[in-house]
C-alpha cells in the first residue's frame, strides 16, 4: 500500500459516495442541482468535514466550504486578514485562504470522477498532510461548488458564476428546469434564501488562490505517460438554444409537401453544425433536445435544441456559431419553419494565472519529474473564478479520455498521485516558513 492509501480514508471516501445518485440500470450518476441526490452529496460533504474537525459554511449562493484553520500562534501570521511578512512565500498568492475542491453534481448519467475526484482528493490531501504532521499557516478551504454542470437549470458553473456576478441574480432565480420548477424555488426548498444570491465580495476577498483538481477530459496525459498535469487555458465556450417552430400534424395523413416539420430543420442544423465547426477548427454539439408534442405518430410543432460550441479563440467561436445560425435560418426558409437562436451562456477564453501555474509546475516537478502543461476544451469553476483570484488546475490522467459517461475512469495509482500533488500544492501555498 502507498502512503495515500495508508494515511487517508481514500477508499472509504469513494465507497461512501459511490451509491448516491447512481442509476442502477446505466451505472451513471444523476446528481442535479438541488435534487435529492445532490442534497445527499451535500450532506456527505458536511459529514466528511465534520469527521475531520473542519467547519462548514454555505455561502449565499449555496456553495459549500469546509475550513481548516491555522492554529493560533507564531506560525499564523499569514492567516486571513493579516499581511504576510516580507520575503514570505505565502505573500506570492496574497492574503486569504488557499482554496481547493471542485463539484459533486453531474451531467445526466455522468461518470464517478468528474467533480467528485477533486473534492475527495481535497479531503484526502488534508488527511495526508496531517499524517505527515504538517500544519497550515493560513486557512485551507475545500469547496463544493453548486450546480457546476448546469444539467437541471441550463447554466453551467451557476454557483461560481453567481458568486463572481457573471450570472445575474434575477435571471438565475427565474431559471426553470424541465418540470417548470424555478431555481429560486428549488433553492428555497433546500433551505436557502434565493433573495441572497449574487456577487459575494466578501467570499471572493477571502480567497488567496484556488486550485481545482479534475480528471482530464481527454487523453493528452496518457499520450505522454504522465499521471498528473497542469492546465494552461480553457477554450472559450458557450451554449445556444435553437427554437425550431413548425406545425403539428398527423404522420400518416400529411403529405411531405404539406408539412412544416421543425425536426427536419433541426436535423439539417445538426449536420451543418458538425461541418462548420470542423472547417473552423472548433467543436459543436447538439446533445439536448426537447420535442413537442413528442409523439411517435405526430409531426412535431416545435423542437428546442441546445448547441454547445467551443473554439481556441473567441473570434473563431463567434464566427462558427454565426455560420450555424445562418445555415439553420436558410434551411428553415426551405422547410416552411422558423428558427430563433438565443445565447444562454458564454464564457471567454481563460488563461490561468501565470505565476501560480509556474509555482505549481515547480512544486510538482520535484515529485513527478516533468509535468505536462495542457489546454482544455471543458469549462470549470476554476475558469470562472480566474477573473477574480489567482486560479490553477491540476489534471489527473484519464486513460480512455472518456468523460460525461459512466465509462469515465481513472486508475487508483493516478488518483493517489493526484492527492500527493494536491498535498504538495497546499503545503507550498499555505505553508509558513517551510513553503518553497
Ligand atoms: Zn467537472
Amino acid at each position: 500500500m502507498g502512503e495515500v492509501a495508508e494515511a487517508t480514508g481514500y477508499a472509504d471516501l469513494w465507497a461512501s459516495l459511490h451509491a448516491i445518485g447512481r442509476d442502477a440500470g446505466t451505472g451513471g450518476y444523476r446528481r442535479f442541482a438541488w435534487n435529492a441526490a445532490d442534497l445527499a452529496c451535500r450532506e456527505w460533504f458536511a459529514a466528511q468535514a465534520a469527521d475531520r474537525g473542519l467547519s462548514v459554511e454555505i455561502d449565499r449562493n449555496g456553495n459549500q466550504w469546509a475550513r481548516w484553520e491555522p492554529e493560533a500562534g507564531p506560525g499564523s501570521e499569514a492567516g486571513p486578514g493579516s499581511q504576510a511578512g516580507p520575503g514570505s512565500e505565502a505573500k506570492a498568492v496574497g492574503v486569504g485562504a488557499v482554496a481547493i475542491g471542485s463539484h459533486l453534481d453531474s451531467v445526466p448519467d455522468g461518470g464517478a470522477f468528474d467533480g467528485p475526484l477533486g473534492v475527495i482528493s481535497s479531503f484526502a490531501a488534508v488527511d495526508l498532510l496531517r499524517s505527515r504532521g504538517w500544519k497550515p499557516s493560513r486557512a485551507v478551504v475545500i469547496a463544493n461548488f453548486t450546480d457546476e454542470e448546469g444539467a437541471r437549470f441550463g447554466v453551467a458553473c451557476a454557483g461560481s458564476r453567481l458568486m463572481s456576478g457573471l450570472l445575474d441574480a434575477d435571471k438565475a432565480r427565474g431559471l426553470r428546469d424541465a418540470d417548470g420548477i424555478r431555481l429560486a424555488d428549488a433553492m428555497e426548498r433546500a433551505g436557502l434564501d434565493p433573495h441572497a444570491i449574487g456577487r459575494d465580495e466578501e467570499r471572493l476577498g477571502g480567497i488567496a488562490a484556488f486550485v481545482e483538481l479534475h480528471i482530464e477530459q481527454g487523453r493528452a496525459l496518457d499520450d505522454v505517460d504522465a499521471p498528473v498535469g497542469v492546465a494552461s487555458a480553457i477554450w472559450p465556450h458557450g451554449r445556444w438554444r435553437f427554437d425550431f417552430d413548425g406545425e403539428a400534424n398527423h404522420a400518416g395523413t400529411t403529405a411531405f409537401d404539406e408539412r412544416r416539420d421543425p425536426m427536419l430543420t433541426y436535423a439539417h442544423t445538426v449536420l451543418s453544425a458538425r461541418k462548420k465547426a470542423r472547417l473552423g477548427g472548433a467543436l459543436a454539439t447538439f446533445g439536448r433536445v426537447r420535442v413537442d408534442p413528442n409523439g411517435t405518430n405526430a409531426i412535431p410543432s416545435r423542437v428546442q435544441a441546445w448547441l454547445d460550441a467551443r473554439a481556441p479563440d473567441e473570434a473563431v467561436l463567434a464566427a462558427v456559431v454565426e455560420d450555424i445560425r445562418e445555415a439553420a435560418v436558410e434551411r428553415a426558409g426551405r422547410d416552411g419553419t422558423a428558427v430563433e437562436v438565443q445565447n444562454e451562456s458564454l464564457t471567454p477564453v481563460v488563461e490561468f494565472d501565470g505565476a501560480l501555474r509556474g509555482r505549481l509546475s515547480r512544486a510538482l516537478e520535484s515529485e513527478f519529474g516533468t509535468v505536462p502543461v495542457l489546454p482544455t476544451g471543458a469549462g470549470h469553476d476554476a475558469g470562472i473564478l480566474a477573473a477574480e483570484v489567482p486560479t490553477a488546475m491540476v489534471f489527473v490522467r484519464n486513460p480512455t479520455g472518456r468523460s460525461h459517461t459512466p465509462h469515465e475512469h481513472a486508475e487508483t495509482m493516478d488518483c493517489h498521485a493526484g492527492v500527493r500533488a494536491l498535498a504538495h500544492i497546499v503545503a507550498d501555498l499555505a505553508g509558513g516558513e517551510s513553503g518553497s
